[in-house]
């Protein structure tokens, strides 16, 4: 597949909805999921795009694209439920063919309309009955072991709604992660915070077992923070510095990454000149195009739409370049959406 045709598709989704799709949730959603080019690629749905999943095939505008597509089917632990009945999979999905993600918290001290990232719809699976606010980490391991077992599930995704605690929301990931591996040990798994106030957190996550972490800033533009997440941008750009360069002693390089989002206003040079100094520090800047979801302020309020193809690709290149250069890929992360890959271009250019 072209990288243009990737960038396309990324951008303008597809028609139609695979087995494995998700709605609203912490990060990209609204989108379905494939295997495209044996990588996996979580393509948004768009009733207005010119791209149309068939049920096994990607069309543009009725002709087949030739795309290699594999579909993945809707995973057998999906029907199964906790002891209190809860259905495993409002406590975690299927991403790609491989990744099991969940929220351990649902709930985000940022979601208040003057402070939430416009991107963002964390609370609004759980509105819609289609999650529950907060996993027992004793839940999440049952559901994990069945997901490992049943379908063949290889790594782990736990992010988190930022608390009002100085841990922001780490330390329960810490309980999940360690109930997550006294089930099954081997099951790679990353988590995703905010920076602690108290960067031995940071040890603390290491130690329960996490193999990998996200401390996910979307941009490095000051003014772009500030327009686009308001709340997270109280939290100065200098923390997160000290955060991935503890990360980064404790996890090792290459096993902490932060989302770059593209096409929020900043500028591409300088988001690409950002993205060199994080991989110096060992940092992989996991660069995803925004993507407008419904629910989101973007799209209710400002109806921001996708960014323009050609930055994406450029930005893209240009990082996936800096990254080989440095000898870093996502396939070498333990787990993580790196790893995973699907929301980003980054794989198919080699990185
Ligand atoms: S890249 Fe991350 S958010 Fe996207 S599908 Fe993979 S695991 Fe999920």
């Amino acid at each position: 597949m072209s990288v243009s045709t990737r960038v396309d598709l990324a951008l303008l989704g597809f028609r139609g909805r695979p087995p494995v799709s998700r709605s609203a949730g912490a990060g990209p959603s609204a989108d379905g999921h494939l295997v495209i080019d044996g990588i996996n690629a979580a393509i948004p749905r768009n009733d207005d795009s010119p791209f149309v999943f068939d049920g096994t095939r990607v069309l543009l505008d009725g002709q087949d694209t030739g795309l290699d597509v594999e579909v993945i089917e809707r995973p057998a632990f999906y029907d199964l439920r906790t002891a209190d009945g809860v259905p495993y999979e409002k406590l975690a999905r299927l991403h790609g063919r491989n990744v099991l993600a969940t929220t351990v918290v649902q709930t985000c001290i940022r979601y208040a309309p003057d402070q939430r990232c416009r991107f963002c719809t964390i609370e609004e699976s759980l509105r819609s009955g289609a999650t529950t606010a907060v996993k027992r980490p004793t839940d999440l391991a049952e559901v994990a072991e069945a997901a490992v077992r049943l379908d063949g599930v290889t790594q782990m995704i736990m992010t988190t709604g930022t608390s009002a605690g100085t841990d922001r929301g780490a330390r329960h990931l810490a309980r999940c992660v360690r109930a997550v591996k006294a089930t099954v040990p081997t099951l790679p798994v990353q988590v995703q915070c905010e920076p602690p106030a108290d960067l031995a957190v940071i040890t603390e996550l290491r130690e329960a077992g996490a193999d990998a972490i996200g401390i996910h800033i979307e941009s490095l533009d000051d003014e772009v923070r500030r327009r686009w997440m308001p709340g997270k941008a109280t939290v100065p750009i200098h923390r997160y510095h000290e955060a991935w360069r503890e990360a980064v002693r404790v996890f090792g390089r290459n096993q902490v990454s932060t989302y770059l989002l593209v096409g929020l206003g900043e500028d591409a040079d300088a988001l690409i000149a950002g993205a060199a100094e994080l991989i110096e520090m060992g940092v992989y800047p996991f660069v995803v195009p925004f993507r407008p979801q419904p629910g989101s302020l973007a799209v209710d309020v400002d109806r921001a739409t996708a960014p323009d193809a050609a930055v994406v690709e450029k930005v893209s290149r240009e990082v996936a370049a800096l990254l080989s250069l440095a000898g870093m890929t996502g396939a070498d992360q333990r787990a993580g959406c790196a790893a995973c890959g699907a929301c980003s271009v980054l794989q198919g250019l080699g990185a």
